[in-house]
């Protein structure tokens, strides 16, 4: 590999230093080429990236309206350790949680960032819009944001919270929140922002956006909603390693029944994933070890915005999703507007007669054993 014609020996020595093993290290670069969509021929250019993030852009990372899980996530990273490779590696000047500064001290650090500006803005937490609703040391959490917008050279919501409102905004919502860039728009400031929709973010989207622009020097191209594209651009049930059994018609009626421990589809148990666009499937969680339907549990459609309201109730199966092999269209649920659930039952059909006529079906089957 060509790797070290790009990274230094120096590098790699004060990374093994650091307990990282220089094998390590160019595994989650060619896995990180491999999330950003391009070829493991990059790795070497991907690598070089990171090793000039040592040079340290820095970060502010507010918290407004949430619980910080977000940010629990980003600690917990263990692949490719995230934290200590890429996100400790820029200099993180202000996160109120994790900070070893407090007080006078850590709104001092805050204040020079604000100054010298150019900074990466991570902003975790819905906005308050209701007057008095929420205040950090005296102040508004929507001029907060107003003020560190401004001299951002990106500004990046993460977690569902700070991209539409997530939990917080839940009907009945009595403090107004909204997401970050809903609340710019209140405050006249016109910025793009990166939204990484998940509850909780996966660190593993944001180390991406990260060494995206640190190797491009741009950021990432993104959907309607806010989203990169690499990482919210196709369904989670086009995805799923449970479609061969959506195919067939082989459901999970019950929990805790033989069809459950067979893994089954999780459609009529509430799954949200015809209607979910994310790479949850492919990217996990936890060092790639799991995700939510991997684990038994129905995706409830953390990814999209108007999450939770839209998807409540969780356990409710999503309506007008014809089912192949059945023939029918189930008409129980009319939580989610007419016309959205008849396009993903027209896309979910036909996905499901390209399936069928290209054998894709019979060949998981086979491979399942089945
Ligand atoms: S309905 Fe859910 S569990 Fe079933 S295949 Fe689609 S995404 Fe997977
Ligand atoms: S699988 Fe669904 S519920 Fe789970 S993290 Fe992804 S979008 Fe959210």
């Amino acid at each position: 590999m060509g790797e070290k014609h790009l990274v230094s020996e120096q590098f790699l020595d004060a990374l093994e230093f650091r307990g990282l093993s220089r094998r390590d290290f160019l595994k989650f670069c060619g896995a990180t080429s491999a999330l950003l969509g391009l070829s493991e021929l990059y790795t070497p250019q991907v690598a070089s990236a990171i090793e000039k993030a040592s040079k340290r852009p820095p970060v502010v990372w507010l918290n407004f309206a949430s619980d910080s899980g977000c940010t629990e996530s980003l600690i917990k990273a263990t692949y490719p350790n995230a934290a200590d490779l890429v996100l400790d590696i820029l200099s993180i000047d202000y996160n109120e949680t994790i900070m070893a500064a407090a007080g006078k001290q850590a709104e001092e650090v805050l204040a020079k960032s604000l100054k010298d500006g150019r900074y990466i803005l991570i902003i975790e937490g819905g906005v308050p819009t209701k007057k008095g609703h929420g205040m950090i040391a005296g102040k508004e959490m929507i001029d907060i944001l107003k003020d560190f917008s401004g001299p951002a050279a990106a500004i990046i919501a993460v977690g569902s919270c700070a991209t539409f409102g997530g939990v917080p905004s839940a009907n009945p919502n009595p403090s107004q929140i909204v997401g970050v860039s809903e609340a710019l728009k209140k405050t006249g400031v016109n910025k793009a922002v990166i939204n990484l929709d998940l509850c909780p973010v996966n660190v593993e989207y944001l180390v991406g956006v990260v060494v995206n622009y640190l190797l491009l020097g741009s950021l990432p191209e993104l959907d309607s909603f806010g989203r990169p594209k690499m990482f919210y651009g196709r369904i989670i049930h086009d995805n799923c390693e449970r479609r061969a059994h959506f195919d067939a018609g082989r459901f999970v009626e019950q929990f805790g029944s033989k069809e459950e421990t067979m893994g089954y589809c999780l459609y009529k148990m509430g799954c949200k994933g015809p209607m979910t666009s994310s790479e949850c499937p492919k990217v996990r969680y936890n060092d790639k070890i799991n995700w939510c339907i991997g684990a038994g549990a129905p995706c409830i459609g953390c990814a999209e915005q108007g999450w939770p309201d839209k998807f409540a109730r969780f356990y409710e199966r999503l309506p007008g999703v014809k089912i192949p092999g059945f023939g029918g269209i189930e008409t129980t649920a009319d939580k989610i507007g007419a016309v959205a659930a008849a396009a993903t039952a027209a896309g979910i059909a036909i996905h499901a007669v390209a399936s069928a006529s290209s054998g894709r079906t019979k060949d998981k089957e086979k491979e399942e054993g089945k």
